[in-house]
């Protein structure tokens, strides 16, 4: 067992894409090992290769209730081949300590990846579930996204990273998103209360 160090929001390796893995070789079967138990030991739900200085297309999600037995899915290679809807999603990355900001998120996701024998499988997670943004969270991970780079509000992500002295928002970096923010702003009017 390997508790790995987090690389930090500013380090260059976080920005860098990801490279597809050939075989799903001994290597790879120990950084599945050191991501899993680097993810407990920080109470992750999520945590990608880059994430402890490995630029290979490899994460760990776990959503499972903290009183549950942990129940850890591994993505190899994953490929997402179908999302809808929208959501709002108000999301931290162990790579940002302490740092919470809401992002715009797919409520629907379908995914296809290996898992760490190199079985293929397909996973469908809907309704805006932790699992469906956790999923669109680390996938963005191995091709140098950041969460913050889907933020809704710049303004107000760059004073939670001010607060947290990390580095402020790279703007060249955000992703223009007017069809999701159009569907979050719809479903949110319809949900203020009369
Ligand atoms: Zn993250």
């Amino acid at each position: 067992m390997a508790i790995r160090k987090i690389l930090v929001y500013g380090d260059e390796i976080l920005r860098t894409p990801s490279k597809e893995v050939h075989k799903v070789s001994s290597k790879i079967k120990t950084l599945v090992k050191d991501l899993r138990d680097t993810m407990y030991s920080a109470n992750g739900v999520g945590l990608a290769a880059p994430q402890i200085g490995e630029n290979l297309r490899v994460f760990v999600i776990d959503v499972a209730d903290e009183d549950a037995p942990p129940n850890p899915i591994v993505f190899i290679n994953p490929k997402i081949i179908k999302k809808e809807g929208a959501v709002n999603s108000y999301e931290g990355c162990l790579s940002f300590p302490e740092a919470y900001t809401n992002v715009r998120r797919y409520a629907n996701v379908k995914v296809k990846a290996m898992d760490s024998s190199g079985r293929s499988f397909v996973l469908e997670a809907t309704d805006g579930s932790l699992l469906a943004r956790a999923i669109q969270h680390e996938f963005d991970h191995l091709d140098g996204v950041l969460f913050v780079d889907h933020a809704r509000n710049r303004f107000e992500t760059d004073s939670v990273l001010k607060e947290h002295n990390l580095p402020p928002i790279q703007s060249e970096k955000l992703i223009d998103e007017p069809e999701l923010e159009d569907q979050i702003s719809k479903v949110q009017s319809q949900e203020l209360p009369e």
